[in-house]
């Protein structure tokens, strides 16, 4: 993802994101958000319901260290599909976060627009829409 973009995300959502502080070897958030720009949005708004769910439905406090027991471990894409691990999740969370991960199916990894799960040129799978699935196999 672009850094601009994930910057925005974890200014916006840092209760989410703070293992990104970790060394390597303690939290797989070190390398970022390993996802492309298309899923800027759903991702966003994953975080969103996962805030809403910490403050409105369990009551916490975003600085406390009990929110802070619901964080990103690792957010990632492969075969096409987004992949998100926490420290821990509820059932709300867990809920919210396959909602996400079925969006990302159906959504092309480049542009957001509607798209579907295909093998790429490259053999690796990825989500594209007709448009961006052209424009690869043009720029090739
Ligand atoms: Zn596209």
């Amino acid at each position: 993802m672009r850094k601009d973009l994930a910057a925005k995300l974890y200014a916006d959502y840092p209760h989410l994101f703070w293992q990104r502080s970790l060394p390597r070897n303690q939290s797989s958030m070190h390398d970022g958000l390993c996802i492309s720009d298309g899923w800027e949005p759903i991702l966003r708004q994953l975080c969103q319901q996962l805030t809403n769910i910490l403050v409105n439905d369990m009551g916490l406090d975003l600085a406390s260290p009990d929110a802070k027991q619901y964080a990103f471990t690792q957010v990632k894409q492969k075969l096409g599909e987004l992949r998100t691990y926490m420290t821990n999740t509820t059932p709300a969370m867990k809920n919210a976060i396959d909602d996400a991960e079925d969006k990302v199916a159906r959504t092309c990894e480049s542009c957001g627009e509607q798209g579907s799960t295909n093998e790429g040129l490259s053999g690796y799978i990825v989500t594209l829409c007709a448009r961006c699935a052209n424009d690869t196999r043009n720029n090739r």
